[in-house]
């Protein structure tokens, strides 16, 4: 199998459809770092405003689609890694990246050894992998696998760059960091036959955006091709980099 076999009903993780949660789209430890932006208003991309009630607002997390043991236990670990690396590299990382424009892959940065980056990496699969489910697409089953602690290849790749985007307070003007989130990009590159390469999603939060990369292997790309593609709508793979910058999507990869 190539893909996880999803229903609405089943975690995505492990496939149980037992007590099913959902993740918080900027995890809520990075969201208690901003009080001042939260309760607050939810924006869509589109204008549409909500307000949020609070920090566990429906509003800021993903569809339900882990259970409570893959939320609670399987990835706790991987949890506590994202939350020391953004504790104890943070400053590290501003100062290197106020000196460059570009994004730096997180290995570069993290003080971590080997079994450390996987469990970050681990992190930021969970997280990709709800945000692919939050919007229908189908989740490569090594994806799956490897947040479920099956396999040890990470099958993500991380940057980081300063944060495209600052949120203005209305009353003073001053400029803050903006929690922020994108959908899920399917990115085709051009070959003959324009097959998906990678799935693709960012966030943004604390002055830094994280963008998360799922490559594709050839079995994985051409299922999408050919059984998903429909379900999925037409693709659109004529988005200019200048385009995808100004969303936050550096498609470079
Ligand atoms: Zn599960």
């Amino acid at each position: 199998m190539i893909f996880t076999k999803l229903t609405s009903e089943c975690c995505w993780i492990c496939g149980t459809n037992e007590g099913l949660s959902g993740e918080h789209k900027i995890k809520k430890s990075d969201l208690k770092k901003t009080p001042d932006n939260l309760p607050g208003i939810l924006k869509g991309y589109k204008g549409q405003e909500k307000p949020i009630q609070g920090l566990n607002s429906k509003l800021l997390k993903f569809d339900n689609s882990i259970c409570a043991t893959c939320n609670n236990q399987k990835t706790q670990q991987a949890d506590r890694s994202y939350d020391e690396f953004r504790d104890h590299s943070t400053e590290k990382i501003m100062s290197i990246l106020n000196k460059t424009a570009d994004a730096i892959d997180i290995a570069e940065v993290s003080d971590f050894n080997n079994a450390g980056r996987l469990e970050l990496a681990r992190y930021f699969a969970k997280h990709i992998g709800c945000q692919i489910d939050h919007n229908k697409f189908p989740i490569p089953c090594r994806l799956s696998r490897f947040v479920n602690r099956e396999i040890d290849k990470a099958c993500v790749s991380v940057k980081i760059r300063l944060a495209p985007w600052l949120w203005q307070d209305s009353l003073t003007g001053d400029l803050r960091p903006l929690n922020g989130v994108g959908g899920i990009v399917l990115v085709f590159t051009g070959n003959v036959i324009s097959l998906p390469s990678y799935y693709q999603t960012a966030y943004m939060t604390g002055g830094l955006q994280f963008i998360v990369t799922m490559k594709l292997n050839k079995l994985e790309a051409l299922d999408i091709w050919i059984y998903h593609s429909i379900r999925m709508g037409k693709a659109k793979p004529e988005i200019s980099n200048e385009r995808a910058k100004h969303l936050g999507f550096p498609f470079d990869n």
